[in-house]
């Protein structure tokens, strides 16, 4: 490593910021971390502290058979800046990880401002330098200056200012006699399932989600972006049939166990090869969690259906990463500067922070001249890099992590699916650790 590479730069002081400095210091490398909070805040942030949380403080749950709880496993395994903080100022919430919001950030910033290795920065980053080693961690709220020098740099479509995310079914709980494979005008196909709806059960499920409960937007979330990409509900709101003439169209269906088109029809897309998770096509939404899991369940095919992940449409600056990212996090074209946090397009405080410190492993790995191996996607970190980095067709959905985009284990018996996944996740992990030594 050359004598000028000891000294990386980290862009943004929050979750994944401050991971990823932390993690380069330690492996004594200096880190300028720049911080435009309080000189200058975004509209959610309200104080100076880095690694503020900016809503709930919630980091989720911790039990290990679940996909939250293997992600927190293995970045403790990495020594989490994050969830140290986390389990020091963490209050009871049963088996989530609930923290003192403020103790939280205290005891980060305390520990990134005592560590002699890194220097805090508070100002505003409005230009990158693309020879100096980078980390660009500045979030959802990107400070406008920023984001359009990063859309200069990789291009203005590849940046988006909102996030809009239809839920994820599990595939086994769908009700399959009320569901068919097929393309609109292309029977057999088995590209998506289909959940027809009768007239009947239409007009319910419209009533039904017209008087739903929905999240109030924040102040600063400007209402045109629904003209972009509008959510169910407000389309049902603009007439009774508009549903059955946009995403629930039934044109060019035939129902196999009516011999007839249908009177509407959800679409659920897969959203992985092996096809035990699908996406709801077209069905972003600002409906609450639990009116979701209501309103949906009323369309048959999903009476019993298990979410991964729920809908929801929010300001959120990403990028669309499989175009953008090589599987390090380093941008194309641009080896030496690294993307990490939410702007990759993970979702969540704890995914961001995981991010912080793959980028970090990432620019290490890059200055040491060594070529990064990407973890297997049965962990849950490698699960996350598959999703923001593997090419796809459509445009990227941010995502949290869910055991709907990790790899699960083929041919097992439902009963030992579960403990097998969990099994393969410990060792891929394990191995993927020490194929980095000398890194970690
Ligand atoms: C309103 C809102 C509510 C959310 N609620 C939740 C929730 O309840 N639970 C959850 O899990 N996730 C939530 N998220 C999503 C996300 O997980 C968090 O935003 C998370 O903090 C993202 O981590 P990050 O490190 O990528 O960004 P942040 O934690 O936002 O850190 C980015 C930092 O960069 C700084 N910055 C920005 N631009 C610049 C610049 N040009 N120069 C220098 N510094 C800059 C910012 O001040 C900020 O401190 C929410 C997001 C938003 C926007």
């Amino acid at each position: 490593m050359k004598k000028t590479d000891r000294k990386v730069r980290v862009i943004g002081g929050g979750l994944a910021g401050v991971e990823a400095a932390r993690f380069l210091s330690d492996r004594g490398l200096l880190v300028e971390l720049f911080e435009m909070r309080p000189v200058r805040s975004t509209p959610a942030h309200k104080t100076g502290l880095l690694g503020e949380l900016v809503c709930s403080n919630s980091l989720k749950g911790t039990d290990p058979q679940t996909a939250h709880g293997l992600l927190k496993k293995e970045i403790s395994r990495l020594n989490s800046l994050v969830l140290r903080a986390a389990r020091e100022t963490s209050v009871p919430a049963g088996k989530a990880l609930a923290v003192d919001r403020e103790s939280f950030a205290a005891a980060i910033t305390r520990e990134i401002e005592s560590d002699e290795r890194i220097q805090v920065v508070r100002r505003e980053v409005c230009e990158i330098d693309p020879h100096t080693p980078t980390i660009v961690a500045t979030g959802p709220l990107t400070s406008d200056a920023l984001a359009a020098r990063l859309a200069d740099m990789l291009g203005s479509e590849r940046l988006f200012f909102y996030d809009a995310v239809s839920p994820i079914v599990d595939g086994q709980s769908i009700d399959m006699s009320r569901a068919f494979f097929g393309s609109r005008w292309e029977e057999g196909s088995t590209d998506y399932l289909n959940c027809p709806l009768e007239r009947d059960e239409y007009d319910r499920f419209v009533r039904a989600l017209l008087e739903a409960d929905r999240v109030q937007a924040h102040a600063f979330e400007d209402a045109r972006f629904f003209d972009a990409c509008l959510p169910v509900e407000v389309i049902a709101g603009r007439g009774s049939e508009s549903l059955r003439y946009g995403p629930m169209r039934p044109v060019g269906m035939v129902d196999p166990s009516s011999g007839r088109r249908p009177y509407a029809v959800l679409q659920l897309r897969r959203e992985n090869l092996k096809g035990d998770a699908y996406n709801m096509v077209g069905f972003q939404t600002r409906l609450t969690y639990p009116e979701q899991k209501r309103i949906f369940s009323l369309i048959p095919a999903l009476s019993r259906a298990v979410f991964h992940r729920y809908g929801s449409i929010h300001r959120n600056t990403y990028f669309d990463s499989p175009r953008v990212l090589n599987r390090d996090l380093s941008l194309k074209g641009y080896p030496r500067i690294f993307l990490a946090g939410q702007l990759t397009g993970v979702e969540g405080y704890v995914e961001s922070a995981s991010t912080g410190i793959y980028a970090a492993i990432g620019l290490l790995s890059g200055l040491r001249g060594r070529d990064l191996p990407v973890p297997p996607a049965d962990t849950a970190l490698g699960a996350l890099i598959q999703y923001i980095t593997e090419p796809r067709e459509d445009r990227l959905q941010p995502s949290n992590i869910n055991f709907g985009i990790m790899e699960a284990p083929v041919n097992i018996p439902k009963k030992r699916r579960k403990e097998i996944r969990l099994e393969r996740e410990a060792m891929s992990f394990e191995n993927w650790c020490h194929s980095l030594s000398g890194l970690i």
